[in-house]
């Protein structure tokens, strides 16, 4: 329900313009593929990407010999889902340690939805019996910590901070050696996400991680990249810099429920090899979602 709900505005500008499209075309020439094409780019699924699934269409049309518009719905869907796995499955989990810490990583720029992801992961783990710590890696944005501190009082969940302005590295530190004294399933890293200055924000996320690497054998087990799905293209080029600066292992999307271009999810996936891990659909602590993708991509159509 909550995941249709999400969704809402995506599935009904993509649907109701292919039904529209459907409705028009008696035959499959040219002109259909062309309209097609239009209506993926329109919901961001990435020029890149919407060329490759043309072809792909082109060549499953003749080769099964489909001659009905209305038939090619089902063709795109499968397309897609296999253009996202590549082959590979079970792209949304994570690497969850059995024994000892896991050190989870999350990045982003400022306001994408950061602090409000990890409250939402934190209530998962702890609700999935999890002990869960929070470190407030953020200490250059104002008001970040008290954020954290606000999530942390509403899911239960202590948060270790250190002073505003203080060193993000120092502040992992002490995190992490809070976590392994309170014998801590799982550690949610917060982060500054100021884009104005990228050298220093990448030199520091550089120092955080090298403090987890060290005192955390083979952490941060995840490198989760937090970006704003109303922000299309600009996600994906922020995906980009943060990939080239740090090995990202996964996105976090947010905020699916204030757009109608959710192709971007595809276009993450396949420009950039990133798997979706979570999806936002709202502001409120249940309102985050482990990305399935058949779920996902029928869900557009559906
Ligand atoms: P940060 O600067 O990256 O830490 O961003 P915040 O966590 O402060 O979030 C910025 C705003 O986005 C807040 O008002 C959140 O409530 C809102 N937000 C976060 N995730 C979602 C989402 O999935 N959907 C919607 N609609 N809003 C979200």
């Amino acid at each position: 329900e909550k995941f249709r709900d999400g969704l809402t505005k995506t599935r009904t500008a993509f649907s109701g313009k292919m039904n529209d499209l459907f409705a028009r075309y008696r035959k499959i020439d040219e002109d259909f593929f062309e309209e097609l094409e239009d209506i993926l780019i329109s919901a961001d699924v990435g020029v890149n990407t919407v060329m490759e699934l043309i072809d792909e269409l082109k060549m499953e049309v003749r080769r099964r010999n489909i001659q009905d518009p209305r038939e090619v719905q089902d063709v795109i869907s499968e397309k897609l889902v296999e253009i996202y796995e590549k082959g590979e499955e079970n792209l949304a989990a994570l690497n969850i340690q059995q024994e000892g810490l896991t050190v989870l990583l999350f990045v982003g720029v400022n306001g994408v939805g950061k602090t409000t992801t990890i409250g939402k992961i934190a209530n998962q783990f702890k609700q999935q019996g999890k002990k869960v710590v929070m470190a407030a890696g953020d200490t250059f944005r104002a008001g970040a910590i008290e954020q954290l501190e606000v999530w942390g009082e509403r899911v239960d969940v202590d948060v270790v901070k250190q002073a505003a302005g203080s060193d993000p590295a120092a502040v992992m530190f002490d995190a992490i050696q809070a976590a392994k004294a309170r014998g801590a399933d799982i550690l949610l890293c917060d982060t500054a996400g100021r884009l104005q200055n990228k050298v220093n924000l990448m030199k520091e996320l550089e120092k955080v991680k090298r403090v987890i690497e060290r005192e955390v054998p083979n952490a941060p087990h995840e490198v989760l990249l937090v970006l704003d799905a109303t922000t299309g293209q600009n996600a994906l080029s922020q995906a980009k810099t943060f990939s080239e600066a740090t090995n990202v292992s996964g996105i976090v999307l947010t905020k699916l429920d204030g757009t109608a271009k959710g192709g971007i999810v595809i276009a993450i996936r396949n420009e950039l090899g990133l798997p979706v891990k979570f999806i936002g659909l709202g502001e409120k602590v249940d309102d985050l979602q482990t990305f399935n993708t058949e779920q996902y991509i029928y869900g557009l159509f559906a």
